[in-house]
């Protein structure tokens, strides 16, 4: 317990401590089966119960209805930037996106090879400091779905709303805050996130999806790439990463044991809280995000030069304080306090900053 430093990496990130305890006492045999998770296969009972479990815990968790079907896929959320136009925007159509950060910039790349893409607004103009408004956004009535990004990991900005498409389905890349807060799902027609930052390990990719999207496949690509094929077999039409769901769904009992969503958004907005007011106190730190536009997941803030910032990162990862170099696009510092990251943590990097300024101010 004494050995482990405070990981405030961007993804993967850091886990449970209970979570990885019980992933180790188990991992040689698990209780009843006698076989160690890394080495059942995805078609025996044993797993069978794993990957139901994880499906409604997911849908206790997130208030998840019947109208929406659960995937676990793989090749990240970077796959879906592809998959999400191949299944669901044709040729001759057009879907919206709305840009506020690299990754909503990755994201239209891909579907631009698919079919057309209107920008419904970009924020790149401020270098990506906030994140547009509803009353920016200029919205095609026709279009096959708006995409957004929830959450800006690398700029550290986040939606503090869910934007309004009227009748067109709203497509979200929710990877680095997916239930860090509670979610209206049923206001989404599909939601996907990597589970790398905020839910599990590496290798894991979830997707939320209503049955209406999964009318609009077309049956000419690739078999593996089609939501459909995914949601009639279960997300067992090929071997989904056991491991990884297998830890997931601790992650999951380990957040509904925390009170559920609201609960553990309280607790994300105070650790948040607590460092957006040690950048706000005196004038040496310098918030990277809108006031309107902060993340509560990634929080982005810069020093008066970048020796000083070099100087703070290699300070503080000699104080167990690690992985706080910000995104080289945006440079200075960046503190990524996904759901696991514990508020001591929080704490010592509020002290931390506090002691470099006085050292350095
Ligand atoms: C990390 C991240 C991605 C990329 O995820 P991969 O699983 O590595 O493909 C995409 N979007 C957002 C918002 C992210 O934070």
């Amino acid at each position: 317990m004494t050995n482990r430093i405070f990981n405030f990496s961007a993804g993967p990130a850091v886990l449970p401590e209970e979570v990885l305890r019980e992933a180790q006492e188990h991992l040689l045999s698990l209780p009843g089966v006698g076989m160690s998770v890394l080495e059942i296969s995805h078609r025996s009972k044993p797993f069978d119960e794993i990957i139901e479990g994880c499906e409604a815990d997911l849908r206790q968790l997130g208030g998840i209805p019947d109208t929406h079907r659960v995937l676990f896929l793989q090749g990240g959320a970077s796959l879906q930037f592809s998959i999400v136009p191949m299944n669901l925007l044709p040729a001759d159509g057009s879907a919206d996106y709305i840009v506020s950060g690299v990754w909503s910039q990755k994201a239209v790349k891909e579907a631009k090879r698919v079919g057309g893409v209107k920008i419904a607004a970009s924020t790149e103009a401020d270098n990506f400091k906030r994140v547009p408004k509803q009353h920016e956004l200029t919205l095609d009535p026709n279009a096959a779905y708006v995409h957004y990004t929830t959450n800006n990991t690398i700029f550290g900005t986040q939606f503090h709303y869910r934007p309004d498409t009227g009748n067109v389905p709203l497509i979200a890349d929710a990877s680095s805050d997916i239930f860090s807060e509670p979610i209206e799902v049923g206001k989404f027609a599909l939601i996907y996130a990597g589970a790398q930052k905020n839910l599990a390990p590496a290798g894991l990719t979830l997707v939320i999806i209503s049955d209406d999207m999964l009318q609009r496949t077309p049956s000419s690509i690739p078999t593996m790439l089609q939501y459909p094929v995914h949601a009639e077999n279960k997300s067992l039409y090929n071997t989904p990463p056991v491991f990884a769901i297998y830890v997931m769904r601790l992650v999951l009992r380990w957040l509904l044991k925390q009170g559920g969503l609201a609960a553990v958004a309280k607790a994300n907005q105070r650790k948040a809280d607590k460092i957006y007011a040690s950048i706000d106190r005196t004038g040496f730190y310098t918030g990277h995000a809108a006031a309107d536009s902060r993340s509560n997941m990634n929080v982005t803030f810069r020093l008066p030069n970048e020796e000083l910032e070099k100087k703070f990162a290699k300070e503080a990862t000699a104080a167990g304080l690690d992985g706080l170099k910000g995104h080289r696009s945006v440079g200075g510092i960046r503190a990524s306090i996904y759901n696991a990251f514990p508020e001591a943590g929080v704490d010592a990097l509020v002290q931390f900053m506090r002691d470099f300024e006085a050292q350095n101010g």
